[in-house]
């Protein structure tokens, strides 16, 4: 055979050769773990791996598995023979094996595993007479009948569940273990004609017939489509392929001197270091993963088998020490021997995961480095944002899912419209907001709820845009609800839900339930400090925020922000009396009308700045100037039409001329960002008054010296660039001037349109900095709109032709390109400019990854992604220093 697919994990075998990571790529995580306790000379069953590349080739040769390997895969089936002393598929000495998955990362309980393979009809009767315990051998091939027939051939496990449970109740017990080696042997008779009754033939006796399918089966769970959601919720891609073990089987179902049980190094949950786990007696690992007995805390093995739990904590500690982490292990006690079965880095909850990574440090196994590296970013969240009570949850079945936009969990009654939202917090209820979809004008509303659920837009829809800055909970794009706002009810999942009822939300799943579910608050343990601290000692990216009040700015300050990247200023015009102020800019028909409306919303916007500004100190702000199209200020229904044309002192027909005039087909491709300033430069002007005159109050009043950075928005062409540059220039320096004050202050402008990125050489001539507007570059460069492309993004991921969501993992070949050759032909252009990015993208750690590779200076992202952000930064800066040192 040209290429391996197929290594041993048998004592004195050759091992792949290659560190942890290769080993993990290739033989899976189980496969490496199994081949690193081998070479240590653990007590682990002998067995082989079919590595990952097995896999990849056997979905690319039209899910098969070639003869060259089905061969290879018998020859090491003797190998293990030869060890073992057994015969495969022999009537008297039966080899048994597992048939067992394991991808590179583990993904408990997503794909399958198969035991006690190689029992037919006859090699049973053979079992029970070389054992000398029919129970056993019966037991063995009734449990092996049920897998095959679930896992291989998708005959309902339940089904064979119920036969378990008329047996039992037929024999007066209750458990398992109470049946006989004639009741088991009876099961297997019904089970073996519930396989011929669903597939049409006879369960197959031959042994090679057994392990193929079974191979085939788990290279087929690898797709399988509770495996694919885990994927996409864990970024874990596609091509890698899982590995499949096939393991000489160790029999936890032999008696009472046998078991198996699963434990960690360390508690998952707290990270405290003491030996956690349990098991069950005379029992297979599927029990105890199925809870059909209660298992017994693995302290109680140290009275019930002295000896093996003594050789059990020696093996915990000495792979601990080896993987230098905290491991979660599978064996099996057979007659009173110790079996290893598995062992990799476990899973654990955030604040154990912090714990764990600082321990290790104390204890010198690993340096702050290291530590650094153990802790997914993403995991931070959890200690940022409220969740569910993880009993209540385990409890409560959803009963439908969309994006999950913002984490955390909330939990209220359901109500339909910001002003009610508003009105039930006030008088103390606790709400979730449903709409089909927010818009600036709900931002109270949504403020005051637990948390919103929308049933349009995508990841960068305002629902999902605006919760994140919050920090609050939103399960974004649930296409399946449908609303009946004049019934005050949607449904979902066939229940339907009525204003007031309770739900739940889960902002970090995308769940939603029609039950209340307690939430817990988030707690940020004494370690996060310490453990943050250690990032920012090595992370090259600064880390700004999007914030767009002081409430934000503050929260993100401290987050650890060290600057602001981004503040939306459309987000400040909702409020009162600067909506209408800003409605009478837009329905004026002269400039000079214009003007007097806009010296209105001056000092509002100022003293916004200030209070930025104040909170901020010497750290940059950047300021955006208006983006949006006007028709988003303006109202829809006509009851509001009537309400605000009264209020503002113009006709109802003339509001309704204005709405149908700012009418446009596609507004994110319309009439806004710069191009508002360029029809209308004094909305520039008022806006760069309120910048400066605030830049200089706070100075003046702090003692700070505070340089301003103004932002223009959607530029496409540098001359465009530099017309609304000029009047920002002119406006700031006759204010400084007449200040008599020394104030420096920043233009620079978004790159968010592919003209600008392509452009870029020309434009930095006329900008301090670029700061990336990945979601509009993103929609554009896709000429996907960033609302409406939740609709159809499921089915291209069904079919794998996108992984993720562009506007949520940014597009590394075509956007990523973008933003590399801008970036390099803007700093030859002026390198002086600094490079940031402010899209949703900025708080994502692949994403961040990508930017300190591309050479940003800062990445900027809403309040509560400010630490993850900081932890991802640091993480690339590790990884690009390892890879250097490597070369
Ligand atoms: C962007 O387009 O990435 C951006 C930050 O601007 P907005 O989301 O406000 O359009
Ligand atoms: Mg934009």
């Amino acid at each position: 055979m040209s290429h391996k697919f197929l290594y041993y994990f048998t004592e004195g075998s050759e091992a792949f050769h290659g560190d942890m990571t290769q080993m993990r790529n290739i033989l899976g995580g189980k496969g490496a773990g199994l081949a690193e306790m081998t070479a240590a000379g653990m007590p682990v069953p002998p067995g082989f791996t079919i590595s990952t590349e097995a896999c990849t080739l056997y979905y690319k040769e039209g899910r098969q598995i070639n003869e060259e390997i089905q061969k290879d895969i018998f020859e090491h089936m003797k190998g293990l023979e030869k060890i073992t002393g057994k015969t495969f598929g022999d009537i008297n000495n039966p080899l048994l094996v597992s048939v067992r998955s394991g991808a590179r990362q583990s993904m408990p309980g997503m794909m399958d595993t198969i035991l006690n393979l190689g029992l037919n009809d006859a090699s049973v009767e053979g079992l029970a007479k070389k054992t000398g315990n029919p129970r056993f051998a019966y037991d063995s091939y009734r449990r092996f009948v049920q897998m095959f027939a679930d896992v291989v051939m998708g005959v309902p496990k339940s089904l064979f569940e119920e036969e378990i449970d008329k047996m039992k109740a037929a024999k007066g017990v209750k458990n398992d273990i109470d049946l006989t080696a004639e009741d088991l042997k009876k099961l297997v008779e019904i089970f073996k004609k519930i396989y011929e009754d669903h597939e049409h033939k006879p369960f197959p006796q031959d042994p090679k017939e057994q392990l193929i399918e079974a191979v085939k089966a788990v290279f087929r769970s690898w797709d399988n489509p509770r495996a694919n959601v885990y994927r996409k919720m864990n970024e874990i891609p596609y091509e890698w392929g899982t590995a499949v073990n096939v393991q000489t089987m160790a029999f936890g179902n032999s008696g009472n001197r046998s078991g198996t049980g699963v434990a960690f190094t360390r508690n998952p949950a707290t990270g405290e270091k003491e030996l956690f786990g349990e098991y069950l007696i005379n029992a297979q690992g599927e029990d105890v993963v199925a809870g059909i007995r209660t298992p017994s805390p693995i302290s109680h093995l140290k009275e019930q088998m002295p000896d093996v739990y003594e050789q059990f904590v020696q093996i915990a500690q000495r792979l601990e020490n080896h993987f230098k982490d905290m491991q979660d292990m599978e064996f099996t006690i057979e007659d009173g021997h110790l079996y290893m079965l598995q062992t990799r880095n476990g899973k654990r909850t955030a604040t154990a995961a912090l714990k764990i990574a600082c321990d290790l440090v104390d204890e010198g196994m690993i340096d702050e480095e290291e530590a650094v590296l153990r802790v997914d970013p993403k995991q931070l969240d959890a200690l940022l944002h409220p969740q569910f009570d993880a009993d209540a949850l385990k409890k409560a079945t959803p009963i439908g899912r969309g994006l999950a936009a913002s984490p955390g969990a909330a939990c209220g009654k359901v109500v339909f419209t910001a002003d009610d939202a508003k009105e039930w917090a006030a008088r103390g209820e606790k709400v979730v907001l449903v709409r089909l979809e927010t818009s600036p004008e709900d931002i109270e509303g949504m403020a005051a709820a637990q948390g919103i659920l929308t049933v349009r837009g995508g990841m960068t829809s305002h629902a999902a845009v605006v919760a994140r800055g919050m920090g609050a909970c939103c399960v974004a794009g649930c296409g399946e609800i449908v609303v009946d706002y004049e019934k005050k009810q949607f449904t979902l999942g066939g229940k339907t839900i009525k204003e007031g009822d309770y739900i739940s939300i889960d902002g970090s799943t995308g769940y939603v339930y029609d039950v209340a579910i307690p939430t817990v608050p988030a707690t940020i343990s004494g370690n996060f400090g310490r453990y943050m601290a250690w990032a920012d000692k090595v992370r090259k990216l600064k880390v700004f925020t999007n914030a767009d009040t002081p409430r934000d700015a503050k929260q993100a300050s401290d987050f650890g922000a060290e600057g602001i990247g981004l503040c939306r200023t459309e987000h400040m015009f909702f409020e009162g009396e600067r909506i209408k102020a800003m409605r009478e800019m837009i329905v004026a028909e002269t400039t000079e009308e214009r003007k007097k409306a806009l010296a209105k919303i001056l000092p509002y916007q100022q003293g916004d700045f200030e209070a930025l500004f104040e909170i901020m100190g010497e750290r940059p702000v950047t300021i955006r100037f208006l983006d949006p199209p006007l028709h988003e200020f303006l109202p829809t229904k006509e009851e509001d039409i009537k309400e605000i044309a009264e209020e503002i002192g113009v006709t109802v027909e003339k509001l309704k001329n204005v709405i149908a005039g700012l009418h446009e087909f596609n507004p994110m491709m319309g009439h806004r960002g710069c191009r508002l300033s360029v029809t209308y430069p004094e909305i520039a002007e008022m806006q760069t008054t309120a910048v400066i005159n605030a830049a200089i109050n706070v100075t003046k009043k702090t003692g700070k010296k505070i340089e301003p950075r103004i932002m223009i928005p959607l530029v496409g062409e540098a001359k465009e660039l530099k017309y609304v540059k000029d009047v920002v220039v002119a406006t700031a320096d006759k204010i400084i001037k007449e200040a008599g004050i020394d104030m420096k202050y920043e233009v620079g402008t978004m790159i968010e349109i592919p003209r600008a990125a392509l452009t870029a050489g020309e434009i930095a001539k006329e900008a301090d900095f670029f700061s990336y507007g990945t979601n509009d570059l993103t929609q554009m460069t896709f000429g996907f709109s960033r609302d409406d492309a939740g609709k159809f993004l499921d089915a291209y991921y069904d079919k794998k032709i996108y992984e993720s969501d562009p506007f949520q993992h940014l597009d590394q070949k075509g956007v990523g390109r973008l933003v590399k050759l801008s970036a390099q032909e803007g700093k030859a252009a002026n390198p002086n400019l600094h490079l940031g990015i402010c899209g949703e993208h900025g708080g994502d750690p692949t994403s961040v990854e990508f930017c300190h590779f591309a050479g940003l200076d800062y990445v900027s992202c809403s309040p509560f992604r400010v630490p993850i952000a900081r932890l991802a930064a640091a993480q690339a800066a590790i990884k690009d220093k390892r890879a250097k040192a490597a070369k």
